[in-house]
């Protein structure tokens, strides 16, 4: 059998030909940046999380910026977030001028240990950016409570959650402003970069529209200090076909994912664990165990793709490792055991058996 890779871009049959498609006609078109069909793009999204305003974007990344430069959060403000996450949620703050103060992540879940966030919070403290690990989504009805208590703004970093809900709802909703990213590897991903920010206020959506486009509130006059940062025509007419898709996919994801819990859960190894009140979209399916590096090395003799997601805690690197942390012993140790294996949309059983069976064998050993 061919190798299993940990992330299969392969598109769903059919989808090549409507996507080439599309791509024509824009090209056709002629009109490439800001036009009819990123604002399709950006209603279809809203209607999908059931949000007001969604406005697109160049990556998560400038998302996460211009949410924080709208909300007024800038130089000097302490921005509360986890240091178990993509880089670069903190790279955003730290862009902005902001500075970052780093908070562990609960054990199970691997979301936001909000006890630990708490004790960090001081008057300096402006917002707080809970990430939804993985696609997993943190408790946020007590990161609500805790900014309301605390006056804090929220930005939901929901660049690996699309479509995962939270009592019923989609995440992404509950932020005063929400960032999604289009990386090509997202559960809903682009050919290229694109990200997207969601906000129910429309003051907030009137911010981003011009921020995105440097500032300005009408041709050619400058108000705020903005970026370059736009979706472009070509990716939203992609990503505007990729989402009709992406609960299909997403429950997809979550039938591998069980399959692998059920099939693997009297080994010694342990899972992320999704609460009740929650539906993840595992963007990611991680193991969790001591033996990581050996395991990582033995699947990937065998063919079987696998990875390490994030190999170095954020607040020990070498660009965030003067701001705020103390010690985050879990964050550090999930770095050390955690270990990634393939959950894409288009695993078949057959390849998904080949990397339970070898998963098996290394622990018989
Ligand atoms: C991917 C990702 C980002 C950054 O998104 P880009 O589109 O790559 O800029 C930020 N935060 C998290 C949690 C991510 O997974």
């Amino acid at each position: 059998m061919k190798n299993v890779p940990l992330i299969d871009l392969t598109l769903s049959k059919g989808l090549n030909k409507k996507i080439s498609k599309a791509i024509g006609e824009v090209i056709e078109s002629k009109s490439y940046i800001l036009g009819s069909r990123v604002e399709s793009f950006e209603k279809a999204f809203a209607k999908f999380l059931g949000v007001k305003y969604a406005v697109g974007v160049g990556s998560g990344t400038d998302a996460l910026r211009l949410a924080l430069r709208a909300l007024g959060i800038g130089q000097g403000d302490k921005v509360i977030t986890v240091a178990f996450t993509s880089p670069f949620t903190a790279v955003a703050i730290v862009e902005e001028g902001s500075i970052p103060v780093f908070c562990d992540v609960d054990e199970k879940t691997y979301t936001i240990d909000l006890a630990n966030a708490e004790r960090k919070i001081d008057k300096r403290v402006k917002a707080i950016i809970p990430v939804h690990i993985y696609g997993n989504p943190c408790q946020i009805d007590h990161v609500l409570a805790i900014a309301k208590k605390h006056n804090l703004k929220i930005i939901e970093d929901a660049c690996q959650a699309h479509g995962a809900k939270y009592k019923g709802k989609r995440v992404g909703i509950f932020g005063d402003l929400s960032a999604f990213s289009f990386y090509p590897t997202k559960n809903l991903g682009a050919f290229g970069d694109g990200g997207m920010i969601v906000t129910n206020s429309s003051s907030l959506a009137k911010k981003i529209y011009s921020l995105r486009h440097g500032g300005q509130t009408k041709r050619f006059w400058h108000v705020y200090k903005g970026v370059n940062s736009r979706l472009d025509e070509i990716q939203a007419a992609i990503l505007e076909i990729k989402l009709k898709e992406l609960d299909k996919n997403n429950r997809k994801r979550e039938r591998l994912a069980k399959r692998y819990i059920k099939e693997l859960s009297d080994l010694p190894v342990i899972f992320q664990q999704v609460t009740k009140n929650s539906n993840s979209v595992y963007h990611l399916f991680t193991i969790r165990t001591k033996k990581r590096t050996r395991l990582m090395n033995y699947l990937r003799e065998g063919g079987i793709g696998c990875d390490i997601y994030y190999p170095y805690p954020t607040h020990l690197q070498p660009l965030f490792k003067n701001y705020e942390a103390g010690s985050l012993p879990t964050t550090e140790s999930l770095d050390r055991e955690l270990l990634a294996i393939p959950i894409s949309p288009t695993l078949s059983s057959k390849e998904q058996d080949k990397v339970i069976l070898r998963i098996r064998n290394f622990f018989k050993k």
